[in-house]
C-alpha cells in the first residue's frame, strides 16, 4: 500500500513553510513531517492532516446602518468541509444596526460550537 504524501503551507507565521507530510507506513498514526523550521510545524501537521480548520471570515447584511454590510467571522477555526455551508449560512443572514463589535449574530454555526461575531461596530 503506498500511503499519500500531503503538501501544505503552515500558516502559523508569515514564514509559510512548505511542507510534505505522510503517514509513517510502520507506525499507523504517526506523521512524517519534513520542510518546517520549527516544531510547531510538526503540530499544525498533525492537525491539518487528521482534522483541518478554518476561520471563516464574510459578511451580513444590515440594515439601518451606514454600510449595507457588517464584517463577522467565526469565533474558533471550524471543520474545512463545513466552509462552505457556513458561508451559505452566513449570506442568507440579515440583521438590524446598530451592533458592537464582538456581538454574537450566529451562534453555534451549524453546530460546531463556533459562532459568527461582528468584527466591526456599524
Ligand atoms: S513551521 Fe514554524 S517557522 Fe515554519 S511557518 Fe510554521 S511556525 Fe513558522
Amino acid at each position: 500500500m503506498t500511503l499519500e504524501t500531503k503538501e501544505m503551507i503552515c500558516i502559523l507565521c508569515p514564514l509559510g513553510c512548505k511542507m510534505r507530510v505522510k503517514e509513517k507506513p510502520d507506525q499507523p498514526g504517526e506523521l512524517s513531517v519534513r520542510g518546517q523550521q520549527c516544531k510547531l510545524g510538526v503540530d499544525y501537521a498533525y492537525d491539518e492532516y487528521s482534522n483541518p480548520t478554518r476561520t471563516v471570515t464574510s459578511t451580513v447584511v444590515i440594515h439601518n446602518a451606514p454600510l449595507p454590510r457588517l464584517p463577522v467571522k467565526t469565533s474558533k477555526p471550524i471543520p474545512k468541509e463545513l466552509v462552505f455551508p457556513a458561508i451559505d449560512e452566513i449570506t442568507r443572514t440579515e440583521v438590524e444596526g446598530p451592533i458592537e463589535i464582538g456581538t454574537v449574530i450566529i451562534k453555534n454555526l451549524l453546530g460546531t460550537d463556533s459562532d459568527v461575531i461582528a468584527t466591526r461596530s456599524l
